[in-house]
């Protein structure tokens, strides 16, 4: 058997700790054929957990270098995936049956990865995923904290979010330089409905362009100063507040209200 490297550039922080992966399973609450996607197997000890719950699993790992440690293990009790999570088309993999994913992620492919699955989320039942702290914290963040923002609103406009647990470095070899997060990610069945699901995240990203500075001077980019006048004098939300202080159903008033401004 040809000796494995290890390649940081993959993320590739194995975990070592079988109660962390336990409890990572748990939270999936995997009946027995339910179809799972693990991406990112590694050397396989998430994987064997979850092989352990009878589920139908295909696995997605970029590296080959793995394969033999994968395979030997075990054989065709799982479906090995060798591509990049991020250039596959889902819809190929994807089917009627809801999808679990449950994965110890590398982080260099979070932000790309939570933005495939919010285009997807009708396709899934659940998301299990280890994710840097840090960006756990920003998704579960509430209104008028740091931590909120674009991905806050983006993650909980499409899914329920829970904070699951933090997990620490020394867990994993190599140890990574930041602590770790599980979050579980269910599809929301009161998803707001909006004829234009686009423009709303461009009002979105256009209100936290500058954090510090107010709505209306944040809007200028999207709106005239006549136009910024007349949302002002509506007093539905006001301009004086920043992009942070507003909850999603006020984000949706000032996207209605944009629009009905733009004629859109
Ligand atoms: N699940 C294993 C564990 O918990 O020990 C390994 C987790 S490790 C953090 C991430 C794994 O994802 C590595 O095996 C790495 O090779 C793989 N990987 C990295 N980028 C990937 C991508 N774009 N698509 C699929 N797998 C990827």
């Amino acid at each position: 058997m040809q000796k494995f490297r290890q390649k940081k550039s993959l993320g590739q922080h194995f975990l070592k700790d079988k109660n962390i992966v336990q409890k990572i399973v748990e939270l999936a609450e995997i009946e027995s054929d339910d179809k799972v996607w693990e991406i990112g197997p590694g050397k396989g000890i998430l994987t064997e957990e979850l092989l352990k719950q009878e589920c139908n699993l295909t696995c997605f790992e970029i590296d080959k270098g793995l394969n033999s440690i994968l395979l030997a293990q075990f054989g065709d009790e799982m479906k090995l995936i060798n591509e990049d999570i991020l250039q596959i088309n889902w819809k190929k993999y994807l089917s009627n049956d809801k999808i679990k994913i449950v994965a110890n992620l590398p982080y260099q492919i979070t932000s790309p990865f939570l933005f495939k699955i919010t285009e997807n989320s009708n396709n899934f039942s659940k998301v299990v995923i280890m994710i840097q702290k840090e960006v756990a914290q920003r998704i579960s963040a509430k209104p008028n904290t740091k931590e909120y923002g674009k991905l806050t609103l983006k993650m909980n406009f499409y899914f329920n979010v829970k904070y699951g647990f933090s997990v620490k470095p020394e867990v994993f070899y190599p140890k990574p330089k930041v602590d770790s997060a599980v979050i579980i990610l269910t599809p929301r069945k009161d998803k707001p409905i909006l004829h234009d699901e686009d423009f709303f995240w461009k009002v979105v990203k256009v209100s936290f362009g500058n954090r510090r500075k107010m709505l209306r001077r944040n809007l200028r980019e999207l709106l005239s100063k006549e136009q910024i006048e007349r949302l002002s004098e509506r007093k539905i939300i006001e301009l004086t507040r920043r992009a942070e202080t507003l909850n999603e159903s006020e984000f949706i008033k000032l996207y209605k209200l944009i629009c009905k401004l733009k004629k859109k």
